[in-house]
C-alpha cells in the first residue's frame, strides 16, 4: 500500500527544514597597512585589490553561517529597540547617560546592524529567516562577545582586531 503524503504537512516540514539549514557565506576584511584602515565586505575578489592609496590591501577571509550572523544581528536590533524603549523613564534616562549610552550611539549601533544585514542578503540567493527560538550559537560552535555598554553580540567574524592580530 502506498503512503498518502500530506500536502500541507510535507510543505510544513520543508519549511522547517529550510529554516534550521546553515547557509555558508564568506566576510572578506581588508586592511590597508598604509592608511591604517580596516573594513569588511561581502564580495570575494581573486588576485587582490588595491587601496585608492595605491597600496595592496590585505585580505583575511572568514567563513560564516550567514543565517547564524542575521539572527544574531537580529537580537541585536531587538535589544537595541528595547533599550529605546526602556530609555523612556526618567531613572533610566539617568543610569544610561553614566553608562555612556546616548541616542546618537544607539543609531550608529542600529545602523551598523541593518547595514550587516543588508550585506548578508547579498551572499544568498535565499530570502533570509533567522533560527527558531531556542537555537543559540554556543551549540553551533560559534563564539559571540556582548560589547557593552549596551550588550551588543558580535561573532568572531565581525571583530576586525580578531583577524589582523598583528596590528593590535
Ligand atoms: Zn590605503
Amino acid at each position: 500500500m502506498s503512503k498518502v503524503i500530506d500536502l500541507n504537512e510535507w510543505r510544513q516540514q520543508k519549511k522547517t527544514e529550510t529554516k534550521t539549514a546553515p547557509i555558508p557565506g564568506v566576510v572578506v576584511w581588508l586592511h590597508c597597512p598604509t592608511c591604517q584602515t580596516t573594513e569588511y565586505t561581502e564580495v570575494p575578489m581573486t588576485g587582490g585589490r588595491t587601496h585608492k592609496c595605491g597600496t595592496l590591501v590585505e585580505e583575511v577571509k572568514v567563513a560564516i553561517d550567514v543565517r547564524a550572523e542575521y539572527t544574531i544581528s537580529q537580537w541585536n536590533l531587538k535589544l537595541l529597540e528595547e533599550g529605546n524603549a526602556a530609555n523612556s523613564s526618567k531613572k533610566s534616562k539617568l543610569l544610561n547617560k553614566l553608562l555612556g549610552i546616548t541616542a546618537p550611539l544607539i543609531q550608529q549601533i542600529k545602523q551598523n546592524e541593518i547595514e550587516y544585514q543588508r550585506r548578508l542578503e547579498l551572499m544568498t540567493s535565499e530570502k533570509l529567516t533567522p533560527y527558531a527560538d531556542g537555537w543559540s550559537p554556543e551549540k553551533d560552535g560559534i563564539k559571540v562577545t556582548a560589547v557593552q555598554p549596551l550588550g551588543i553580540m558580535l561573532t568572531s567574524a565581525r571583530q576586525a582586531d580578531q583577524h589582523f592580530p598583528q596590528k593590535k
